[in-house]
């Protein structure tokens, strides 16, 4: 069975306590039973409730030591019920939206915990992508701009990777860039897809040079003006994530956090066919307790 609920009324069955919050936070940090954060060792005692005790190092811990939720105030079945909230909106969730649902007495809190759960979608060391990918740039945060290659004030670059599924769209891949010289968009590619894979990308410069590091690389339109659509998987996907900027977030994204607002955009649209969004809910969970602590010092850039 699988080790998540299904709905509403079963998530509210599960968590319904602070001990059930903690039971399913060991299940998933530790599936072969508890382990010292510090040393790793498995020869640790239980103490007074949350408490464990390192048997060969002394360190005492909890389950949260190390996670996302570590150093929180609030409760666990609080934090569980954003993490529920955030996944089942298909389209994202706002900080004030968090605040109403979840009662927070401020804004700031709701701000920053949907920061901390971002930073958790992202996971280290995801696949790249594989088979045929298109790629292309978008700007975002300012109208659109003829000219390529040159930063332009107030707008961040943005490359997209779109795998093609047949006709479709299947997995994406999204990574902010510091302008569209070769330079920086050589990496973030290598980032972003697997090589070997057919890379389809219009005439830039930019792009020239994929071949020698690994990409079967075609070109397919002649100029490198913006807007044609003969890349119609990474033009939608561009048309998409900037609707969904304005949409969920009006717009209110500072270049210092797109970066995040990118990786949820990414977890979003990768698992957007998910049947259940109970899975959803266990991969954030999963990935928020796999998690170094995120400090709220960490969150530069102030309230956007
Ligand atoms: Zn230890």
């Amino acid at each position: 069975m699988a080790d998540y609920p299904q709905n509403v009324v079963e998530f509210r069955d599960w968590f319904a306590t602070e001990s059930a919050c903690r039971d399913y936070l060991v299940r998933l940090r530790w599936p072969q039973g508890p382990c010292c954060p510090d040393c790793a060792s498995t020869a640790v005692w239980p103490m007074k409730t949350p408490f464990y005790r390192c048997a060969r190092c002394g360190y005492d811990f909890t389950v949260t030591a190390g996670t996302l939720f570590a150093d929180t105030h609030k409760p666990l079945r609080l934090w569980f019920e954003a993490i529920w909230y955030m996944t089942n909106q298909k389209s994202g969730v706002s900080a004030l939206g968090l605040q109403r649902t979840l009662g927070l007495g401020s804004y700031r809190t709701a701000w920053s915990w949907l920061h901390k759960l971002r930073r958790a979608m992202v996971r280290s060391g995801r696949d790249r992508l594989t088979g045929v990918v298109e790629v292309d740039e978008t700007y975002i945060g300012g109208p659109e701009s003829g000219k390529r290659g040159r930063g332009a004030s107030g707008k961040s670059l943005v490359l997209i990777a779109a795998q093609a599924d047949g006709r479709k769209i299947g997995r994406i891949r999204l990574a902010r860039v510091a302008d569209a010289s070769a330079k920086s968009l050589r990496p973030a590619v290598v980032h972003a897809v697997e090589p070997g894979t057919q890379i389809q990308t219009d005439a830039w410069t930019g792009y020239a040079g994929l071949t020698d590091v690994g990409y079967e690389h075609r070109v397919v339109r002649p100029t490198a003006d913006l807007g044609e659509n003969l890349l119609p998987r990474a033009n939608r996907i561009a048309a998409l994530l900037k609707r969904w900027l304005l949409g969920t977030h009006q717009g209110a994204v500072s270049p210092d956090h797109l970066d995040y607002y990118l990786d949820e955009y990414t977890f979003r649209f990768n698992r957007r066919t998910s049947r259940s969004r109970g899975l959803l809910f266990s991969r954030l969970m999963e990935q928020a307790v796999a998690l170094e602590p995120v400090r709220g010092q960490d969150l530069i850039g102030g309230v956007r």
